[in-house]
């Protein structure tokens, strides 16, 4: 009697574990988002969200779970089970550099399992209206000139904005006393109330105040200009040659999430950025459309490894302390 029920467990377990698959999704899917509401990864993640769910037939939930660099919120998924309900938007902050600056609980490769490879965009270098410069040469002059630190704002340790910024005393040898945010959406209503001089931030987060002109545009990190901010200039034009950065964002599940899953998600992330609605407010913000060679799993996943080797030393040599 045992040992049939026990087998009845066993043979609904297992059918369980197909169902999972072929039904996904039967009930939302959670989409963690590790910094700040109306941040550029939250904006991302958003339309991303609200395209995809036609594709799925399930909502996809935005939960912002937010600190230290974005490497709680990743750590929510590496941690969650790997039946595709967990989803991690991040970056080269989140799942490159965080791997170098903190003692992660996780492994950034060997916990997840890549998804698709999202729209990028250069940084662009900003300050406060404050600030008396007009160019970029202007910025670098006044930064070298002020007896202390210009204060950069930052999505936290390792976040994108403060890779750009060790980036930029590497190659500059110009220090910034760096100022740590939740996301770059609290960091960006303090530079336009003047709390903090400067940020190196993503285009798409900047974009709309560069516009309305509560904060000055300097360079966007690229060798060509933005398209549509075009009266910015590149870092090769405004006085930094090849000072270049692509912020590149993805999605991952969590190690052992079944393929079909992965597919699954991944044609409906592909679909949504086939989408000319969806393109069009990405490209509104400044952001590009991955390579479309690029939009398989293992191409994100061999990219984010090609992006650690190029990465790592720099942030590892930069030694950040993190609490
Ligand atoms: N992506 C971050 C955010 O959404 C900003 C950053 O990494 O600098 O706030």
């Amino acid at each position: 009697m045992q040992k049939t029920v026990l087998a009845a467990l066993l043979a609904l377990l297992a059918l369980g574990g197909n169902a999972r698959a072929d039904d996904y999704p039967s009930h939302p899917i959670t989409l963690v988002v590790p910094f700040s509401a109306g941040g550029p990864t939250d904006s991302m993640a958003r339309i991303m969200a609200d395209r995809m769910k036609t594709t799925l037939g399930q909502s996809l939930l935005i939960e912002n779970v937010t600190g230290a660099g974005g490497s709680i919120g990743v750590g929510r998924v590496a941690r969650a089970a790997p039946d595709g309900y967990t989803v991690s938007i991040g970056h080269l902050g989140t799942h490159v550099a965080n791997g170098a600056i903190y003692k992660l609980g996780y492994d950034l490769v060997a916990d997840f399992e890549p998804v698709v490879l999202l729209p990028s965009n250069p940084m662009v270098f900003v300050s406060t209206n404050a600030v008396p410069a007009k160019s970029l040469g202007e910025l670098l002059a006044w930064m070298k000139a002020k007896p202390t630190a210009p204060t950069a704002g930052t999505a936290g340790a390792g976040s994108a904005s403060h890779v750009a910024g060790l980036y930029f005393e590497s190659v500059t040898g110009i220090k910034l006393q760096f100022v740590p945010y939740r996301g770059t959406a609290p960091a960006m209503t303090d530079l336009v109330a003047g709390q903090i001089q400067v940020m190196i931030d993503q285009t798409s987060n900047s974009i709309n105040q560069i516009r309305a002109g509560t904060i000055r545009a300097y360079a966007v990190t690229d060798e060509k200009r933005l398209e549509t901010a075009a009266d910015i200039p590149t870092v090769d034009e405004a006085g930094l040659p090849g000072f270049h950065m692509q912020l590149w964002s993805g999605f991952w599940v969590p190690k052992g999430t079944p393929k079909e899953i992965v597919a699954k998600l991944n044609a409906a992330a592909v679909e949504a950025m086939n989408d000319p609605a969806v393109r069009a407010k990405f490209e509104n913000l400044g952001l590009v459309m991955p390579p479309k060679d690029q939009l398989t799993p293992e191409a994100l996943g061999a990219f984010q490894k090609s992006e650690i080797a190029k990465w790592w030393p720099m942030l590892k040599a930069a030694n950040v302390k993190v609490e």
